[in-house]
């Protein structure tokens, strides 16, 4: 079985903007290459939102070198950015953006779920872009949460939605620049399963609701990361009660990382640069909202 590195309670929690209320699980600078090509995962909610007038959420920010991959597990978020693109998201769905040479954006709650009110539960991850791709044109991808197989578990003991990578055979929608497995695992109680990654890739685990036994030994509390070797075949989940937990694999980058705020690239000459560009107006401006 894969050993287990470490077991890692995030720092204290921090909103972004007004809109997200987040518990850092991963981040660079906590566990460093060891989770390559993850820089972050940022845990917003589960939190109840009273109904408001005026939409909170993060408003216009750069970023350059890597991707946000932004997993809605309750509520609704609005994006638009400095490209023209933009869009809604909504429960199970999943935004994949590359920032790649630059992008302005804002990330906002819908009108809608403003006025109604409700469940708030998102995911934020960021992913490491190799050198050769940190210019790369920006890109968007919209996974709707039709569009991501949900694959039962042997045994009945839960399910896997497929959102990068493959689990059984099942492909992701997700297109990624380095390979990636993202699953979004729901294990029902009582019910254990064996998930096997592939060799030499980074392996965690972030835990978002129940409670987990890894590898029959180690138990895992919400909002805990499971750091895994990289070597030793696979890894043995059990559900000590119904249980969602986010599985994140992928092939290391093996590349220096430099990162100040919204930029993550490879010398801090590149991330002045980044800056230097973003206060020329390179990134360009958020368009006008229509009405
Ligand atoms: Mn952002």
């Amino acid at each position: 079985m894969r050993k287990i590195l470490r077991i890692d309670s995030p720092p204290a929690g921090h909103w972004v903007g007004d809109g997200f209320p987040v518990r850092s699980l991963l981040s660079h600078r906590a566990q460093g290459d060891s989770v390559s090509p993850f820089l972050l995962v940022d845990y917003a909610g589960p939190t109840d939102f009273p109904p408001a007038a005026t939409p909170r959420g993060v408003g216009a920010h750069p970023h350059r070198g890597f991707e946000t991959v932004t997993l809605v597990l309750d509520g609704e978020i609005a994006h638009r950015d400095s490209t023209g693109a933009g869009g809604v998201i909504g429960p199970g769905d999943v935004q994949w953006m590359t920032a790649g040479s630059g992008v302005l954006h804002e990330e906002m709650h819908t009108r809608s779920f403003t006025r109604s009110g409700g469940r708030f539960e998102v995911v934020q991850l960021w992913v490491n872009l190799p050198a050769a791709y940190k210019l790369t044109a920006p890109r968007y991808q919209t996974l709707l949460d039709d569009d991501i197989p949900r694959v039962d578990l042997p045994d009945n003991a839960g399910l896997v939605r497929v959102i990068a990578g493959d689990y059984g055979g099942h492909c992701g929608p997700a297109q990624t620049h380095t390979p990636i497995n993202i699953w979004d695992v729901r294990l029902d109680a009582g019910a254990t399963a064996t998930l096997r990654l592939p060799e030499s890739h980074s392996l965690v685990i972030a835990a978002l609701d129940g409670a987990l036994r890894i590898n029959h030994a180690e138990t895992v509390d919400v909002a805990e990361l499971v750091v895994f070797d990289r070597e030793g075949g696979e890894i043995v989940v059990s559900a000590l009660r119904d249980t969602k937990f986010l599985l994140l694999g992928g092939q290391p980058i093996d590349e220096p990382v430099a990162q100040q705020g919204p930029f993550v690239m490879n010398t801090m000459e590149e991330v002045r640069q980044a800056l230097a560009d973003y206060r020329d107006g390179v990134f360009g401006v958020l368009p006008d909202v229509a009405g």
